[in-house]
């Protein structure tokens, strides 16, 4: 049994499949605040099976710990957190609230629990300004911004906790940019308002929710002028905790390991191959960079293809046609369907 935080969420839900799908029994444990129940009923759908979902928050601390204990769990995958960038700069104790303080607490009941396995969303954000590329997990690590910092805080944590009971296995994974749906069209990304990130503005621009893309600045040292990033289809990183999950129960330890392709795409690349896969015109309109936008980075992902057996499979047409498949079968995300 894995115990699955954040399991409603646009990566948890793609991990309970694949988990499900490898002959895992999965609980979910998620408050909602940034998900809907109905993705956790297309999960039990796509993978033919059921899980136990417990509605809650990781910062209960009594409700977190009777659902966990009575999963029996043997593993966490902790996806519960709130990722916004913009919002983590403007609210900093929300983020250390939910992000550091809800982890604190799900280590407090692991350890209650006696659960010594977790595997934790981690990003390429903890490597701040890149001194080399690509990132190595050895690149010194930094915070630019709230929520990278809250990461960075969780990270130091695992590895403190680690080194006090040596017989923890903790896996932090550091996720690139994770894109693209489940090929069936009924799990995928469903971002409240207006999204932040390219592949659900390109997909809403598609779909005429709206007008054009605005593109954050064409005067990058890179091949067309545009922001470079090593984007990962979301159920390659899924797949990637399953095969994580498989090499820590055999281990103990504390290791922190990129999943990325390993190459990156511009934000035009993206454009094109949008348009190919949907056959829809992606107007766009080049603006001024964003602030505190890299121009480029992407993955050495050579440390999960040596450890876990694991690379991805699935390339950029893929990415895009899956978002189109998903974006075109729920226009208005889960709460389209009633
Ligand atoms: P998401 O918002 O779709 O999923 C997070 C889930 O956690 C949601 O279902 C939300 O309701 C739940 N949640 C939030 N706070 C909670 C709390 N206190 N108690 C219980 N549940 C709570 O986000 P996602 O894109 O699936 O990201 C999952 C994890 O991966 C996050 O930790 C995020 O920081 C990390 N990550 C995401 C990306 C990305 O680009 N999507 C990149 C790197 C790392
Ligand atoms: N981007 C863009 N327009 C948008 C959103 C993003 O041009 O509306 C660019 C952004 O400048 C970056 C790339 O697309 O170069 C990926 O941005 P995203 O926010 O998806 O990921 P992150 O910057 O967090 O890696």
């Amino acid at each position: 049994m894995i115990f699955v935080t954040g399991g409603a969420g646009y990566i948890g839900s793609h991990a309970c499949v694949e988990l499900l799908m490898a002959g895992h029994d999965v609980t979910v444990f998620d408050n909602f605040s940034n998900s809907q129940w109905e993705a956790t009923e297309r999960v039990q759908r796509i993978a033919g099976r059921t899980m136990t979902v417990v509605r809650g928050d990781i910062r209960d601390v009594q409700a977190l710990q009777s659902a966990l204990r009575a999963s029996k769990a043997e593993a966490v995958m902790h996806f519960a957190g709130l990722k916004a960038v913009g919002e983590s700069e403007a609210e900093p104790l929300k983020y250390y609230d939910n992000n550091v303080l809800g982890t604190l607490r799900l280590l407090e009941a692991m350890v209650a629990c006696d659960v010594k396995t977790l595997v934790f969303s981690s990003s390429a954000t903890v490597y701040g300004i890149p001194e080399s590329l690509p990132y190595r997990e050895d690149h010194r690590l930094s915070a630019t911004n709230t929520y990278g910092m809250t990461k960075l805080v969780v990270e130091n944590m695992l590895r403190d906790l680690h080194r006090s009971d040596p017989s923890w296995s903790i896996g932090i994974l550091r996720y690139f940019n994770p894109v693209g749906a489940h090929s069936s069209g009924l799990i995928g990304e469903d971002p409240q308002g207006t999204p932040n990130n390219l592949m659900p503005y390109v997909a809403q621009v598609a779909v005429g929710r709206r007008e054009f893309l605005n593109v954050w600045g064409n005067d990058y040292p890179t091949p067309d002028g545009t922001g470079v990033r090593d984007y990962i289809h979301v159920v390659d990183l899924a797949i990637g905790h399953v095969k994580a999950f498989d090499y820590l129960k055999t281990r103990e330890g504390c290791i922190a390991v990129n999943l990325g392709a390993g190459s990156g795409h511009s934000v035009m690349d993206m454009v094109r191959s949008f348009e190919a896969a949907s056959g829809r015109a992606v107007p766009f309109k080049v603006g001024p960079r964003r602030a505190g936008d890299l121009g480029a980075y992407w993955a050495d992902a050579s440390l999960a293809a040596e450890l876990f057996g694991w690379r991805v499979e699935r390339g950029l047409d893929r990415m895009c046609a899956d978002t189109w498949r998903w974006q075109s079968m729920n226009p208005d995300g889960y709460k389209g369907e009633q």
